[in-house]
């Protein structure tokens, strides 16, 4: 078994991770990133999850910048999409852009090649093909990973790690308190083509269902199967629907090679960042700022202590497994937040493992103020004592 060191270790390629991995590599910390699939995304790209959802507050305010706004440029490198015109032009107004959400659709092998670039380009190591099974503890430390390879187990040491996983397996392995969500739908993102158009089909039971449609676990071997081959099964159904009302010729061309699973596990902390309860709010650990991607007018902030995991002291979460209630989970979940998130937990992973200091909450919005990260606690009405 032969052992790499390293400083920041991210596991997981999906937004999360790539925002990670370049705020740590940008932070100065020799960085390398672990993913189990072939190439960078997740959901965003091998899922067919297309659409980086708003930047904005839908009120004309921009709240998420740094990589979450870089991303949104990177996933449109390679075309197609666009920048809605009034978030483009730098002299554009409140007036003007308000009502007009700053997002894309974009495609997902542009966004692939396109972050996959990104990352290379900024000295960040990339392994694929690797999945995290297994890692070593000294105290209240993570010092290590395992993973498995085609020629056996493979170790990484680090000073700290990133759980971009989406699923919190690290958080779990190292036995961080954790929890579950077994209400997954039904999912089916998914191009069709019928010689004549391209479109992508936004397949999926109804997100809220509490009831009358199967529910599925995104940690037990059995409810992923199933997942998969009910996706699968959704999608030939649609497919044989459209055939039978008027377009014989359609047929899937793209389908999602990863499953489609919302919420899966999280990182449970002492703090549940909700929809329900922190609209409006600014945390004094703020890292970071949201729009809701539902309802137009609403702010939020992200605190620090959603992503700073609780027993290992150099362990962080980004993405959709950082600490969030219910109501929450539905915000951080999406792509905006999990590029904000992941720049948060890049910096200070960065932070502490090349100074073996725990970052000042201060020193580390200063970094990501300095970085493009957007926090500014005058646009919040309600502030924590
Ligand atoms: C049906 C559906 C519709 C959605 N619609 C939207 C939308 O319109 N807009 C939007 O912004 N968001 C949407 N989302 C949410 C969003 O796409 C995802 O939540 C987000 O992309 C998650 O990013 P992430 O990096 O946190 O996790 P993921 O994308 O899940 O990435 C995690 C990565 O880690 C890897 N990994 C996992 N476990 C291991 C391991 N043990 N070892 C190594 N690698 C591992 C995975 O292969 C994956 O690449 C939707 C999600 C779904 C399911």
């Amino acid at each position: 078994m032969s052992s790499t060191q390293y400083d920041v270790v991210v596991c997981g390629g999906g937004i999360a991770g790539i925002a990670s991995a370049l705020a740590a590599v940008r932070s100065g910390a020799k960085t390398c990133l672990l993913e189990k699939e072939y190439g960078l995304g997740g959901l965003a790209t091998l899922g067919l999850i297309v659409v980086y959802l708003p930047l904005c507050d839908g009120a004309g305010v921009k709240m998420s910048g740094g990589i979450a706004e870089e991303l949104i440029k990177v996933s449109i490198k390679y075309g197609p999409g666009n920048i809605p015109e009034a978030w483009e032009r730098e002299d554009a107004t409140k007036a003007e852009r308000s009502g007009i959400r700053y997002q894309v659709q974009y495609n997902p092998a542009s966004m692939m090649i396109a972050a996959e670039e990104l990352l290379l380009s900024e000295g960040i190591t990339i392994f694929y093909d690797a999945r995290i099974s297994g890692l070593e503890r000294d105290g209240n430390r993570v010092i290590a990973v395992k993973f498995g390879t085609k020629s056996g187990e493979r170790i990484f040491t680090g000073r700290s790690f990133i759980d971009a996983t989406g699923d919190a397996d690290l958080s779990w392995l190292a036995d961080e308190r954790v929890v579950e969500d077994a209400t997954n739908k039904r999912t089916g993102w998914y191009y069709s083509y019928n010689d004549k158009e391209l479109k992508l089909n936004q397949l999926s039971d109804p997100l809220y269902a509490s009831s009358g449609v199967p529910f599925y676990s995104g940690t037990i071997l059995e409810d992923i199967s199933q997942h998969c081959i009910d996706g699968r099964k959704m999608i030939l159904e649609h497919i044989r629907s459209m055939r039978e009302s008027g377009n014989p010729h359609i047929y899937p061309l793209i389908i999602p090679t990863i499953p489609g699973f919302r919420m899966t596990r999280r990182l449970s902390t002492n703090l549940e960042f909700s929809e329900d309860l922190h609209e409006g709010y600014w945390f004094n650990d703020s890292i970071g700022m949201i729009g809701n991607w539902k309802r137009k007018n609403l702010r939020y902030s992200i605190p620090y202590r959603a992503i700073k995991a609780i027993k290992n002291s150099n362990l962080f979460a980004a993405g959709r497994c950082c600490c969030a209630d219910k109501s929450g989970w539905d915000l951080m979940r999406v792509i905006p937040t999990c590029a904000v998130t992941g720049e948060a937990a890049g910096t200070a992973g960065a932070m502490l493992a090349l100074t073996g200091e725990q970052p000042e909450i201060s020193e580390l919005q200063r970094v990501l103020r300095k970085n493009g990260v957007l926090l500014q606690p005058e646009l919040f009405e309600r502030r924590e004592a």
